[in-house]
């Protein structure tokens, strides 16, 4: 284990930086009663932002078939599609060039990229698979005690071979802790590659901007960054994705089409055929825009105060310790990961779950080759905060965590192929589909 980094605690009252739609829902727990819902599991999905929430909800009288309608909603349908792709290249600070093509979410942006790179990729075993796998030629650099030995190892892995591409996460959604993403880009054009930032953890929390960082793709996810509505991001450089086949062929992708020939159109079309998802591309336009408007300093310094104090909550318990990639990570975002040293993650999970109304995510992460080396051969329990958590949140979950560990849950559960459940289970459920 690594030391942990000096994260600063304060014990006063953190508020929520942003109300978010889930905001006072309450969850069943066994034995009947309801509890507020601590949602420590944002990491894997967010939910809406409330503003995002209610423009899209003003947004859905005007939905309507975009580029080829001829009606007034298909008109602005369409030039909401085309400004929120305006609004995203600003806010990720795309350069003169740089196109943003729209995804699914960020494993879709990555494979886009993957089927588009020219040559080798160069990638850390610290990455979630979502920027392992896509890569056919891939190379990997194991990372190191400290992220400079780490940047060091990556050098000498250009400098023995050159490759066309460095792939990179911006925070690691194990650990929380963020790259230096501006000395990789220098790094990574030092030897005639380029930069690809996997920005799906760090957007969340932290501004991303390709002209100042040197960065030359982003690949995020609008459901990370309080926007669920099924879009994502590829944001980058123009030459490679306008040379590559399209990633997706249909409609809309191509501006003419004869039975023996095809002209394709020039990205982003060119990887966008089909219907676009509108309001998932609005939302997420949406979405980053607000959360520019909190302000870098503002999230930062609730992340800080927030994660200082979980961290230090379960420094308190023993039998549980922090995961850590980097001796020397200063930055992380909102995202702390324990092993324990006994007893299952995952009954753990279900009991925060089950009986003090408490969401978290359980297992390696999809991060296999880097939670095996950091995280041992237990699974992990992983509490992510953003921007609607409170302090309350965070001590709810650290004194059921330590109750947990020290007494056992308080019901009886079993292991079933789809992890641990209730034996008796009497938490109602709300039938949503018919309201
Ligand atoms: N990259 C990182 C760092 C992630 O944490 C995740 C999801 O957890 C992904 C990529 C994949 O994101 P998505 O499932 O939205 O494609």
């Amino acid at each position: 284990m690594t030391a942990a980094p000096a994260i600063a605690a304060e014990r006063t009252e953190v508020r929520p930086l942003a109300v978010l739609a889930d905001a006072g829902l309450e969850v069943p727990v066994l034995g009947g009663g309801r509890m507020r819902h601590a949602n420590l599991d944002l990491a894997a999905s967010a939910p809406a932002l409330g503003v995002v929430a209610e423009r899209v909800a003003g947004l859905l009288p005007w939905y309507s078939s975009v580029h080829r309608g001829t009606g007034f909603p298909s008109e602005i349908a369409t030039d909401l599609v085309e400004e929120s792709r305006r609004t995203v290249a600003r806010l990720l600070g795309a350069r003169d060039g740089d196109v943003v093509v729209f995804t699914r979410n960020t494993t879709d942006a990555l494979n886009l990229l993957a089927s588009a790179v020219p040559g080798e990729v160069v990638v850390l075993d610290i990455e979630h698979h979502a920027n392992l796998l896509p890569w056919r030629e891939r190379r990997v650099v194991v990372g190191l005690d400290t992220i400079e030995q780490t940047v060091d190892a990556l050098a000498r892995e250009l400098a023995r071979r050159p490759a066309a591409l460095v792939a990179v996460t911006g925070a690691s959604n194990v650990t929380g802790e963020l790259l230096p993403i501006d000395r990789l880009a220098a790094l990574a054009h030092a030897h005639g590659a380029r930069l690809a930032v996997d920005a799906a953890q760090l957007l969340p929390h932290r501004s991303v901007d390709l002209a100042a960082s040197g960065a030359d793709y982003v690949a995020f996810s609008g459901h990370k960054a309080y926007a669920p509505y099924g879009a994502g991001a590829l944001v980058g450089r123009r030459d490679w994705l306008d040379a590559a086949p399209a990633y997706l062929a249909g409609g809309g992708a191509v501006s003419s089409v004869e039975l023996g020939r095809v002209e394709w159109h020039a990205a982003p079309e060119r990887h966008e055929a089909g219907t676009p998802n509108v309001l998932g591309i609005a939302a997420l336009a949406i979405a980053l825009d607000e959360l520019h408007a909190l302000g870098d300093q503002a999230r930062e310094a609730h992340d800080r105060a927030l994660l200082g104090r979980l961290v230090e909550g379960i420094a308190g318990i023993g039998g549980v310790r922090v995961v850590r990639g980097f001796a020397d990570a200063s930055d992380h975002v909102g995202i702390a990961t324990v092993a324990l040293d006994r007893g299952s993650v995952g009954l753990v999970a279900a009991a925060l779950s089950a009986e003090h109304g408490i969401s978290v995510r359980a297992g390696r992460f999809c991060a296999h080759p880097f939670f095996a080396r950091v995280g041992g051969r237990a699974n992990g329990l992983r509490a992510s905060i953003g921007v609607g958590t409170s302090h309350d949140d965070v001590d709810r979950y650290v004194d059921a965590l330590a109750r947990l560990v020290a007494d056992g849950p308080r019901e009886e559960y079993h292991r079933t192929a789809h992890g641990w459940h209730p034996l008796a289970d009497d938490r109602p459920r709300p039938s949503l589909l018919r309201g």
